[in-house]
C-alpha cells in the first residue's frame, strides 16, 4: 500500500482515471489531486529520501502522446507496451536502475483504454529480429504484447485494476496476445476473467537465497509458486486455465547454485503437479542471467548501498550492445555451465514445455 496517491488533473477527465480514483478511496489511502499535469515535490533531502519517498508513492497520470508508439522488445515479446512505470518492490538489482527518468515513483496511466486501442495498429507487425517468435512460415502468428517492462503489474493491480483491463481488452483480439511477468501473488481477481487464452501469465522465480537476500518487498518465491498454479489450472479444477510463463531471473552462479536451482525446478515440477497436468498446462520458460550495466550499477549503489549483490566488473566479461554500450555478463564458462544445466534439468523436467530463449 503506498502512503500517498497523487492524481494529476487530466487523470480525473479519464473514465479509467475516475475508476482508479474509487479503488484508491475505497482503500483508504491519502489522495493529493495536484493543481497541475506535471509531477514535482517529489524529491527528498537526498537520495535514500528520495528512494523511500518515491517507493511510497503512487502517482496517477496520463502517458504522453510517445507512448502510444511502441517499441520492440526481444526477446521478450514484440512490442512493449507500458500500463504504468515504477515498481513498489525493492530489487537489489532492480532492471529499472538507470532506465527511469527521476525518482523511482510508480506512474501508472489513466489513459490505459486509449493505449489499449493504440496496440490494434500493431496487430499483424513483427518486429525484425523478434527472435524465438519469429518461426519461419508462420507469419500470421498473434502479436505478442509485453506489459511488464518497466512496472510489476500484479503488485499494483490492487490499487489501478490495468491488469485485468489489459486482460479483458486482449480476450477479445484474435490477432494480439498479452505476456506479464510478476513477482507478486495476488492473483484471485484474476481467475474469472476472460482472457480466452490471449494471455500469458508468468512469474520470475529464482532460487530461494537469491530471492530472500535480493527480492525485498515480494511475494516469497512459494506464494508464487502457488499463484502460478491457481492461474495454470484449468477452470474446471477451480483455475485460471491460463497459458502461463515461467522466467527464471536473474540467474546467478551463486555458491550452491546446481542444489539451489535443482531445489527450484522439483518445487515447481510438485507445485504444478506435472506428472498429472502435463497435457493441460500450456506452458514455456524463459532464463535470463544476471548482468548489469555502469549505468545501472551506479543507480543501485545509491538505492542499496551496503548491497551484498556481486557487481564486480573484474570478475565479468563485457558485451557491447549495438548503441556502443557495455553490459558485464559472466563468464563464458560459467554461462555455458549454467545454461546446460538449465536447459537439461528444464527439458528433463518439464518435457512439453520449450524453452523461448536464454540470454
Ligand atoms: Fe525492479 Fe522488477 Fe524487482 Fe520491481 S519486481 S523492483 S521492477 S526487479
Amino acid at each position: 500500500m503506498p502512503k500517498r496517491v497523487i492524481f494529476t488533473p487530466d487523470t480525473l477527465n479519464e473514465p479509467f482515471g475516475q475508476q482508479i480514483y474509487e479503488r484508491v478511496e475505497a482503500l483508504n489511502l491519502p489522495i493529493d489531486v495536484m493543481k497541475s499535469n506535471r509531477l514535482s515535490g517529489l524529491r527528498g533531502a537526498d537520495d535514500r529520501e528520495t528512494y523511500r519517498i518515491a517507493k511510497n508513492t503512487l502517482a496517477v497520470v496520463n502517458a504522453p502522446p510517445s507512448a502510444l508508439r511502441l517499441q520492440p522488445i526481444p526477446p521478450s515479446a514484440d512490442w512493449q507496451m507500458n500500463l504504468a512505470e515504477g515498481c513498489p518492490a525493492h530489487c537489489q538489482y532492480c532492471y529499472l536502475a538507470g532506465s527511469l527518468q527521476g525518482p523511482p515513483v510508480v506512474r501508472a496511466y489513466a489513459n490505459l483504454p486509449t493505449m489499449l486501442q493504440g496496440t490494434a495498429t500493431y496487430e499483424g507487425t513483427y518486429p525484425p529480429n523478434a527472435s524465438w517468435q519469429n518461426t519461419p512460415g508462420n507469419a500470421q502468428r498473434p502479436t505478442t504484447f509485453e506489459v511488464s517492462c518497466y512496472t510489476d503489474v500484479l503488485g499494483i493491480e490492487h490499487l489501478t485494476g490495468s491488469l485485468a483491463e489489459c486482460i479483458r481488452y486482449f480476450g477479445q483480439r484474435e490477432m494480439g496476445q498479452l505476456r506479464f511477468v510478476t513477482k507478486y501473488d495476488q492473483v484471485d481477481s484474476l481467475l474469472g476473467l476472460a482472457h480466452n487464452g490471449q494471455t500469458r501469465a508468468r512469474f520470475s522465480l529464482n532460487a530461494e537465497s537469491v530471492a530472500r537476500r535480493l527480492e525485498g518487498g515480494t511475494a516469497s518465491v512459494e506464494a508464487r509458486l502457488q499463484a502460478l498454479r491457481k492461474l495454470a489450472l484449468p477452470v474446471a479444477q477451480g483455475g485460471g486455465g491460463y497459458p502461463i510463463g515461467v522466467v527464471i531471473a536473474p540467474i546467478m552462479p551463486i555458491p550452491n547454485w546446481r542444489d539451489e536451482y535443482t531445489h527450484l525446478l522439483d518445487r515447481l515440477y510438485e507445485v504444478l503437479d506435472y506428472a498429472n497436468n502435463a497435457d493441460q498446462l500450456n506452458m514455456n520458460a524463459e532464463f535470463i542471467s544476471h548482468r548489469f550495466t555502469p549505468g545501472s550499477k551506479d543507480v543501485l549503489m545509491q538505492w542499496y548501498p551496503n548491497t551484498s549483490l556481486d557487481m564486480d566488473e573484474a570478475t565479468r566479461a563485457q558485451k557491447r550492445n549495438k548503441f556502443g554500450g557495455t553490459k558485464y555478463v559472466y563468464q563464458p564458462t560459467d554461462m555455458q555451465a549454467l545454461k546446460r544445466f538449465f536447459y537439461d534439468e528444464w527439458t528433463r523436467r518439464f518435457p512439453t514445455a520449450p524453452v523461448l530463449y536464454w540470454t
